[in-house]
C-alpha cells in the first residue's frame, strides 16, 4: 500500500473509532486478558494489557490499528511471553466459516491473485498468465454463504443448550470478520477445560469418531434394542431423524441397516457426520491461547 493510502485509511479509522467508542468495549475480566493489534502494512503487536474502556480507546487513538484482538484466555500475567503468562482458564469459542461448508456458490465469488505475477483471475487452480499454481484466494460471502453459516450457528446453539446445558443467555454470536461467525459460550465449567478436553468436545459437536458399537451394531451379535429412537435426546435423537426421516419408515430401514452389517454402517455414520454434524473449525476451539477479533472493532479486510 502507498503511504498516502495508509494515511487516508488511518484517518478514516481514527474517525470511526472516535465516533463509535460506545460500540467498542473491553470484555469482562479485562486486566486478565492479552490484547493485540495490527497496524496497516505492519505486523502484529501482542502481549498488551488493558484494564478498562478508557485505556482501550486511548490505545486505539494512539496507534490507529487496522485490527484489534483480545485473548479468550485469562492469565495472571497477560503481558509476559506466552510460557510465563500463567494460564488460568479460557472462554469457549467456536468458529463457523462459510469457506468450510463446501458450498457450490463459492466458485462464483472467489477470485485468485497469482503470487508470482499478480494476475487476478477466476481460475482457482492455475494462473491464466504464467501457469503458476501459487494462487491466493479472495472471496466475499454471498447471501447463500451467510444463510448456510447461520444454519450451522443454530445447530451449534441447539447442541450447546440441549446437550451441554449451557444457558442461552450465556451464548453470544459475533461476526467473525472473515466469512462467518464466532460463537462465545460463557460457562464456568467449560472455561476450565484444557486443549485435550476441548478436542473431545469438538469431536462431539462435529458428530465425529462415532463407532457402530455405540448404536448397538457389532461385528457379531448386533443388538437392535440399543439402536437410537426419535424421542431420544442429543445425537441419538438427531441421528434417528436423519436416518429414518419418519416413524413409519423406521422398521424397514432398521432391518436394512442390520442386514448391511458393520462396515456399511460405519460408512453411514461418516456420512451422517458430514450431513448433520455441526461444521465448526476444531483448531479454533482447542486453542486456549488464541487472540480473537474484538467484537465491535472494525476489520481491515471487510473494506
Ligand atoms: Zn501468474
Ligand atoms: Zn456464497
Amino acid at each position: 500500500m502507498q503511504e498516502t493510502d495508509i494515511q487516508f485509511l488511518e484517518n478514516s479509522f481514527k474517525k470511526y473509532y472516535f465516533d463509535h467508542f460506545n460500540k467498542i468495549k473491553v470484555p469482562e475480566r479485562t486486566s486478565e486478558r492479552e490484547f493485540g493489534y495490527q497496524k496497516f502494512n505492519s505486523g502484529m503487536t501482542r502481549h498488551i494489557t488493558i484494564s478498562n474502556d478508557k485505556e482501550l480507546h486511548l490505545m486505539l487513538m494512539n496507534n490507529i490499528p487496522s485490527d484489534v484482538y483480545c485473548s479468550n484466555g485469562y492469565y495472571t500475567f497477560p503481558n509476559l511471553p506466552m510460557n510465563e503468562k500463567d494460564w488460568k482458564e479460557a472462554d469457549l469459542i467456536f468458529d463457523i466459516d462459510a469457506k468450510d461448508l463446501n458450498l457450490s456458490c463459492r466458485n462464483n465469488h472467489t477470485i485468485t491473485i497469482c503470487t508470482n505475477c499478480k494476475k487476478i483471475s477466476n481460475s482457482l487452480s492455475q494462473c491464466t498468465e504464467c501457469n503458476s499454481s501459487k494462487l491466493e484466494k479472495k472471496s466475499l460471502p454471498c447471501k447463500n454463504c451467510i444463510n448456510a453459516s447461520k444454519k450451522e450457528v443454530e445447530k451449534l446453539i441447539d447442541v450447546l443448550t440441549n446437550d451441554l446445558a449451557i444457558s442461552q443467555e450465556n451464548i453470544q454470536v459475533y461476526f467473525s470478520g472473515n466469512e462467518g461467525f464466532h460463537v462465545y459460550a460463557y460457562d464456568l465449567i467449560f472455561q476450565k477445560l484444557g486443549p485435550r478436553e476441548r478436542s473431545d468436545l469438538t469431536d462431539y459437536i462435529l458428530f465425529k469418531g462415532i463407532i457402530p458399537e455405540t448404536f448397538g451394531i457389532r461385528k457379531f451379535k448386533s443388538d437392535k434394542k440399543s439402536f437410537p429412537n426419535f424421542n431420544e435426546k442429543g445425537w441419538r435423537g438427531r441421528f434417528s431423524t436423519y436416518i429414518f426421516g419418519s416413524k413409519s419408515k423406521r422398521p424397514k430401514i432398521l432391518t436394512e441397516i442390520f442386514a448391511n452389517g458393520y462396515s456399511f454402517f460405519q460408512k453411514t455414520l461418516d456420512d451422517a457426520a458430514e450431513n448433520i454434524g455441526v461444521k465448526i473449525d476444531p483448531n479454533v476451539t482447542v486453542d486456549i491461547h488464541r487472540i480473537f477479533r474484538l467484537p465491535g472493532s472494525i476489520n481491515s479486510k471487510s473494506g
